[in-house]
C-alpha cells in the first residue's frame, strides 16, 4: 500500500518490519496446513480436591508441533488463530478430541470427573456454539455434565447480553460453565451475580505472590468467599507449593491446579497417574 501511494516510498517499512510481517505469514500458512497435518496435540493438567486428593476434572490445554520450531505453546499462536478466524476449526478439534479422550477414559473406568476446555473471544461469538457442542457431545456420547468450558471476563464482557444468552443455553444443555483467569478482567459485580456460570478459577497471577503481598492475599480471599456467597465453586490455578496449597485450604478452597500436583501432560501420562493416584 505504501508503495501504490508514492513509487519512492517502499522503504516506509523498516526491515524489522518486514521479518515481522514475513514471521506472522509463515506461521499463519502453517498453522493452516497444521489442522490437516495433526500437529495439534492436548496436553491435560489434573484440577485436585485437595482434601482427598482425587481427581475432580482435567483442563485440556492446546500445543502445536511445528516443524521446525519445536513444540509451540498457546500464548504464541491463539491471537493470531483468532485474528484469521483458524481458532474455529481449531476450536472444534480441541473440543472433539477433549470430549473423546474423557469418554475413553470413562469407559476405562476411572472415577467420573470433568473435561474443562477453554474457549476463546471468536469461539464463543459464533451464534451456533451450542449447536457444535451438542453434536460433538453426541458424537463422543459423553455426557453434558463431564463437560466445563472455561472462558474469561473479558470474553463475555466483549458483549455481555448476548454471551449471558450463550451461557444459559450452555448451561441449560447441563454444561458447567467457567470464569477463567477471574481477578484479571472488569466485570462488575453486579454482572457477576447475573451470569449463569458454575465456577470461578482464581487467576495464577494473585495466587503467585500471595506469600510475599497482602494485596493479592487479600484479593484471594475476598474471590473465595464471593464464591462461596454467590454459590458458585472455585478453583485457585497456579498452585505451585505446599504453603500456597496450606494458605487456600485454610481458606476454605478446595479445589486447585498447578504444578505442585501436575504440570500439563500427555494422555497416556494421565492415565498412569489415574491408576496411582496423585502424589504430591
Ligand atoms: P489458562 O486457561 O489460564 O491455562 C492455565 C495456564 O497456566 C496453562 O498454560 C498452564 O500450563 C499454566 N499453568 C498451570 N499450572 C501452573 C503453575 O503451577 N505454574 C505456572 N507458572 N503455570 C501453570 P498454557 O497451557 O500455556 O496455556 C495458556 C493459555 O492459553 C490458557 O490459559 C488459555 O487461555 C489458552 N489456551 C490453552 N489451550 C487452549 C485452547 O484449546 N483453546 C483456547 N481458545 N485457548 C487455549
Ligand atoms: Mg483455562
Ligand atoms: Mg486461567
Ligand atoms: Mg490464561
Amino acid at each position: 500500500q505504501a508503495k501504490e501511494r508514492d513509487g519512492n516510498n517502499f522503504q516506509f517499512f523498516s526491515s524489522e518490519m518486514n521479518i515481522k510481517v514475513l514471521e506472522r505469514m509463515m506461521l499463519e500458512n502453517s498453522m493452516r496446513k497444521a489442522l490437516e497435518r495433526e500437529d495439534f496435540f492436548l496436553l491435560y493438567q489434573p484440577q485436585v480436591d485437595t482434601r482427598t486428593g482425587e481427581i475432580k476434572g482435567l483442563e485440556a490445554l492446546l500445543r502445536w508441533r511445528h516443524p521446525d520450531m519445536g513444540v509451540i505453546v498457546p500464548d504464541k499462536f491463539i491471537y493470531l488463530a483468532e485474528e484469521t478466524g483458524l481458532i474455529i476449526p481449531i476450536g472444534e478439534w480441541v473440543l472433539r478430541t477433549a470430549c473423546f479422550q474423557a469418554k475413553a477414559w470413562q469407559q476405562q473406568g476411572f472415577a467420573p470427573m470433568r473435561m474443562a476446555v477453554n474457549l476463546s473471544a471468536k469461539q464463543f461469538g459464533q451464534k451456533n456454539l451450542d449447536e457444535t457442542i451438542a453434536a460433538i457431545l453426541l458424537e463422543s456420547g459423553l455426557d453434558a455434565d463431564r463437560l466445563e468450558l472455561e472462558i474469561t471476563e473479558s470474553t463475555i464482557m466483549k458483549n455481555p447480553d448476548s454471551n449471558t444468552r450463550m451461557l444459559q443455553k450452555l448451561k441449560d444443555m447441563g454444561i458447567s460453565l467457567a470464569i477463567d483467569d477471574f481477578g484479571t478482567g472488569y466485570s462488575s459485580l453486579s454482572y457477576l451475580k447475573h451470569f449463569p456460570i458454575n465456577r470461578l478459577k482464581i487467576d495464577r497471577m494473585f495466587v503467585r505472590d500471595i506469600a510475599n503481598n497482602p494485596d493479592d492475599a487479600a484479593i484471594v480471599e475476598i474471590i473465595i468467599s464471593m464464591a462461596h456467597t454467590l454459590k458458585l465453586s472455585v478453583t485457585a490455578e497456579g498452585v505451585e507449593t505446599r504453603p500456597l496449597m496450606e494458605f487456600l485450604a485454610s481458606r476454605n478452597c478446595v479445589e486447585m491446579q498447578g504444578y505442585l500436583f501436575s504440570r500439563p501432560v500427555t494422555a497416556e501420562e494421565i492415565t498412569t497417574i489415574l491408576g496411582n493416584g496423585l502424589k504430591y
